[in-house]
């Protein structure tokens, strides 16, 4: 028996998320993922895993609510800020009717989800300096009910205009929602957009605890957006997304002590970004590094070097961009340790 066949058509022809970890690799040092390059140690203080957990943790909410400035009615706990991705489109979208709408070169999981449900999706690609194409944006807003967008941007690693977003926001006004995807803020945190939720009843800001909180193997995500957006999303999630033991760190994890480790972690990174980035603009085979507000850097290479591939049989993996929309000879390069930055920088010096 073909099973295919009973799969549904929209699935038969998905191909899966190319997440770091399913495209594979041998080595020792990894900056493909924009994972913290340290593991943070935790015990857990629960033990009523008899129990289902709390649909909503409200230590997790309570504590999350606090740290970004916003009511804890304004914010929905999520396995990831890729289940909150998804959550929107169920939540909002009509299969087949409605679309999504994301301006590429951006995060991949806008269009994978939207293939996956159904929902059809536009694009509408970034400026030259990756900025956002207003214009052609208005163009194409029928039928759009969720516009994603990235800011720090993954992979490009830079802000989105600010001014931009709010002509943005006026453009989707009674329309659609504007998804402000907000995985990398803690990098640059003065440029959140959280504070303008009181003004826009249709924006909505995803974060996570997986990059500048380190944990990415805990799987716990934010969607922040006023209480009606919530309410919407709340009718959607499962009814248990967040295990105990996550719901226990995640707690932990944003406490005084876990916020504050994680702001030193930040400074941290980012003077470790801005020594890389020198040494890395020193090499004779690097076109340019691209200024980063985030925990990784674009770079652009001379066209005729294999870098990745050369990089790769070392055991050190990077991310190579070359297939993505305007991202020729662009490889990120997630900021790692000293050390793991080292390495990469003595096997650049190789490449003649
Ligand atoms: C990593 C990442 C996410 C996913 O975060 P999880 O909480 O690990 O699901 C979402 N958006 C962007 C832009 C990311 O880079």
């Amino acid at each position: 028996m073909d099973i295919n066949k009973l799969v549904r058509k929209n699935v038969q022809q998905l191909t899966p998320y190319q997440s770091a970890r399913r495209i594979g690799g041998q080595g020792d040092v990894w900056l493909n993922a924009n994972e913290y390059p340290v593991a943070p140690h935790f015990e857990l203080s629960e033990q009523t895993l008899n129990r289902y957990p709390e649909p909503q943790p409200e230590k997790v909410i309570q504590r999350y609510a606090q740290y970004a400035g916003v009511q804890p009615d304004q914010l929905i706990v999520s396995r990831g800020a890729d289940e909150a991705i998804e959550l929107l489109m169920r939540a909002f979208c009509e299969p087949q009717h409605d679309s999504i709408l994301y301006c590429p070169p951006t995060y991949g999981m806008y269009q994978v989800s939207a293939e996956t449900l159904g929902i059809k999706t536009k694009t509408v690609l970034t400026t030259s300096d990756w900025q956002l194409d207003l214009e052609g944006i208005k163009q194409n807003i029928d039928t759009v009910k969720l516009i994603y967008v990235c800011s720090p941007n993954n992979p490009t690693g830079n802000l989105i205009d600010s001014d931009d977003i709010k002509a943005l926001l006026n453009i989707a006004k009674d329309r659609a929602l504007v998804i402000i995807d907000e995985a990398y803020i803690e990098f640059s945190p003065e440029s959140s957009v959280v504070s303008w939720l009181n003004d826009y009843p249709h924006l909505v800001i995803l974060r996570t605890l997986s990059k500048a909180f380190a944990l990415a193997g805990l799987r716990c995500g934010f969607a922040i957006a006023n209480k009606p957006v919530i309410e919407a999303l709340q009718k959607v999630i499962a009814p248990y997304p967040l295990a105990t033991p996550v719901a226990d760190i995640a707690a932990q994890a944003l406490s005084k002590d876990g916020v504050n480790t994680m702001k030193l972690h930040v400074v941290n990174l980012n003077n470790q970004k801005e020594k890389f980035t020198k040494l890395l603009r020193q090499l004779p085979i690097v076109e340019k590094v691209y200024p980063s507000y985030s925990n990784y850097l674009c770079v652009k290479f001379q066209h005729d070097k294999d870098v990745f591939n050369i990089l790769w049989r070392q055991g050190i993996i990077l991310r190579d961009q070359s297939s993505s929309i305007g991202q020729q000879n662009i490889i990120r390069i997630t900021i790692g340790t000293q050390a793991e930055c080292e390495a990469v920088i003595s096997a650049l010096k190789t490449i003649k």
